[in-house]
């Protein structure tokens, strides 16, 4: 195909552009687009770091009794530490691009906040986890949980994944 002169400039001047914003166009990880490697890094981040609870609309009062067994922490620590908080959960503008309709159907499955989380602080959706590398569930945490997030801009999105080296 054969591009003008004038498309040509266009186009340097937006990858530029995206460049001095910090908006460069990364690819998207491979597990937001492999159901198969989404999956076995999900059930890897099961059982071995504690991704639960399994559904996280029941009380399940062992789960975060356990979780806070292993931090040394309260019971209600451990539940206000969920993935919507977590350094490693990715909801940016352009990690959303890359997971489209994750989110339906959340609203009919968790019609209400669910035990120790307050849904108006912290909406019931879908993240990226960089450290676990599968699409995780705000409501949910694992017991490498680290607080300072979410992260939610893209610049931050785009460092993660060179930082972590997936897929540049
Ligand atoms: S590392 Fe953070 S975002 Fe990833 S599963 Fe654990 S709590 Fe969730």
């Amino acid at each position: 195909m054969k591009i003008s002169g004038l498309a040509l400039k266009k186009l340097i001047k937006e990858q530029l552009t995206d460049l001095s914003s910090g908006n460069e166009k990364i690819s998207c990880p491979s597990a937001t687009q492999d159901i198969k490697m989404n999956t076995d890094n999900r059930n890897a981040a099961r059982e071995n770091h504690s991704y639960g609870p399994l559904n996280p609309a029941k009380p399940s009062i062992e789960f975060w009794q356990s979780i806070a067994e292993k931090w040394n922490a309260t019971t209600d620590e451990a539940m206000s530490s969920r993935c919507a908080n977590c350094v490693a959960f990715d909801e940016s503008p352009r990690m959303k691009d890359c997971m489209p309709l994750v989110d339906e159907e959340l609203d009919r499955k968790f019609p209400d906040d669910v035990p120790g989380l307050d849904k108006s602080q912290h909406p019931i959706q879908f993240g990226y986890c960089w450290m676990h590398h599968f699409k995780c569930l705000s409501v949910r945490t694992c017991d490498t949980w680290a607080g300072g997030g979410p992260i939610t801009d893209n610049e931050t999105s785009n460092k993660w994944q060179t930082k972590t080296g997936v897929d540049t």
